[in-house]
């Protein structure tokens, strides 16, 4: 008898080139065991491989193109407005939603970008990017509890961007210890039907330690994966504690939501574009006063020190996301800029996001760009960028991809024109830089598309999967084991291939056909949660 709990463990960043090595050299042994009994592939996360949308791909089911999610921030169509996405505009039924309609319980701890918050009936911790002065739990007291267990919980490192390497190290594996206390407490004082348990400490660490490790050498090397190991090994001693509050007989998925690679070079989009006379910035008020025009913009901050102007001109957005963010300062920057109205956008005619840019086309309020020369723009930006060779001489390349081939639809929703894919250690960047380069010299490693995957369970046939699974198609999987049906509308599948034969879970996948299935079953839960009162539904 197997029963149907069902534990997913989130390592964020997850890779098997850090995990392989560490396994091999005995340091991770419970990871080592489950890669071991259970079913495993890499993991193609989303375009881009992103923190968001990738975890509200996984939880949905859904790809950016369905959710209008394509990064951190989007801008709107018939708009020159950047804004932040947040956990609001999810309006599908993510999965736990559904399993918890269900009837059964579900317990969430550190899944990154639930704020801000929605009402839940399970528990919930949220993770990264709820600002630790925001924090909140379902229910309400819970956080005092953890809070006491802990020594203080913590969301995140804090100044993951702007503190050295040992500062760094010491601080993931302090707030890494603190979620691993939390976690255990949780497992042993709220048992659920569900658990999922996300680590972060895996992706900030890979950020600033995996290029030491794999482009190194000596010492380098040596301190890389020093760094790789001690927090992958105190991962592995949390991933210990959960296995033993599930038996041999639960469902243990492993998953994460984008892979690692080491990446030498940076390359600064939005500097290209100016370069090339296409973004205008507009350099005006405090900025002026400072001595920035657009051209030394890079260069002045440094000599002031980044830090120091940054604070001065943003402090509130900087301390909410920064601090815990991913992405390096200066990128942050930009965006400030962008987001205050500084694009001159009667002179701009495409501004990068990152991973994407948009078109200052007529329908925007100071739009430029007639469909024709729109045309011609989007030519001139996808030769440009395929054309660009590093200073080594590497050729990798920007490849500009047009949304409906991306993710294979004919209508992704409010897309922006194209969106940019790395390759050849590239690193792709929205900044601009210090002395107008192109290319700058990369300390952090950067975000990859394969992640990782391993599902173990008396029914699952261990080894590799033929084929890597998709993020997209975890929802439905974690649906398909609770024997729950799978909403018509996801865009993942479950990959019947994973199941021994003959068992129950090789059975056919039944599919809600209701045509507004979704919309109905969301309906459900908004009005059974809405008549709980907020904190008693543990
Ligand atoms: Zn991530």
């Amino acid at each position: 008898m197997a029963s149907d709990r069902v534990f997913v463990i989130g390592l964020d960043g997850g890779s098997w080139k850090v995990i392989d090595p560490l396994i091999e050299r005995g340091k991770l042994p419970n990871l080592s065991r489950l890669k071991e009994e259970g079913a495993w592939s890499g993991l193609e996360s989303t375009l881009p491989p992103v923190t968001c949308p990738a975890w509200f791909t996984f939880s949905t089911g859904l790809r950016p193109s369905r959710l209008g999610i394509y990064d951190f921030r989007g801008i709107s169509k018939g708009s020159d407005r950047i804004r932040l996405h947040t956990y609001k505009e999810i309006e599908q039924p993510e999965f736990w939603d559904i399993i918890m309609q269900s009837g059964h319980s579900c317990g969430i701890i550190n899944n990154p970008l639930l704020y801000p918050r929605k009402r839940h009936t399970g528990y919930v911790v949220p993770g990264f990017i709820t600002p630790q002065e925001h924090f909140r739990t379902y229910p309400e007291g819970l956080i005092r509890e953890l809070d006491g267990v802990a020594g203080g919980y913590e969301v995140d490192q804090q100044a993951m961007n702007i503190v050295d390497d040992e500062t760094l190290l010491e601080d993931c594996l302090r707030v890494l210890r603190k979620r691993i206390e939390a976690m255990t407490y949780l497992l042993r004082e709220y048992p659920t039907d569900l658990f999922l348990g996300v680590f972060t400490a895996t992706d900030r660490i890979c950020h600033r330690f995996m290029n030491r490790a794999f482009l190194g050498d000596g010492d380098e090397e040596r301190a890389g994966w020093d760094a790789l190991e001690r927090v992958f090994g105190l991962v592995d001693e949390g991933v210990g504690k959960i296995l033993e509050a599930a038996g041999d007989e639960d469902y243990i998925l492993v998953m994460s939501d984008h892979g690692f690679e080491a990446r030498p070079w940076n390359v600064h989009v939005n500097q290209w574009l100016a370069d090339e006379g296409l973004l205008n910035i507009k350099v005006v008020g405090t900025l002026e006063k400072m001595g920035l025009t657009q051209r030394n913009i890079g260069r002045q901050l440094k000599k002031m020190g980044l830090m120091k102007a940054v604070y001065r001109l943003s402090p509130r957005r900087l301390r909410e996301i920064v601090p815990a963010g991913e992405s390096t300062l200066g990128e942050y920057f930009i965006h400030d800029l962008l987001e205050r109205g500084r694009v001159d956008w009667a002179r701009t005619r495409a501004v990068s996001l990152g991973y994407s840019y948009y078109l200052n086309t007529e329908d925007r309020p100071q739009g430029i760009l007639s469909a024709r020369e729109a045309g011609e723009v989007r030519q001139e930006i996808e030769a440009g960028l395929r054309g660009l060779v590093d200073p080594e001489g590497g050729s990798g390349g920007i490849e500009a991809l047009d949304t409906a081939s991306a993710y294979e639809t004919e209508a992704p929703l409010d897309p922006p024109d194209q969106m940019l894919r790395e390759s050849g250690g590239w690193q792709i960047r929205s900044t601009l830089t210090a002395g107008g380069e192109i290319f700058t010299p990369n300390e952090r490693a950067g975000h990859a598309m394969r992640g990782i995957f391993v599902l173990r369970h008396p029914w699952v046939e261990a080894g590799e999967v033929g084929e890597p699974l998709s993020i997209e198609d975890l929802a439905p999987l974690i649906l398909h084991l609770f024997g729950l049906p799978v909403p018509e509308g996801m865009d993942g599948r479950v990959r019947q291939d994973i199941f021994k034969p003959d068992t129950p879970l090789r059975r056919e996948v039944s599919i809600s056909r209701t045509p507004d299935a979704m919309g109905a079953e969301k309906e459900r839960i908004r009005r059974r949660i809405a008549a709980l009162k907020q904190g008693d539904a543990v």
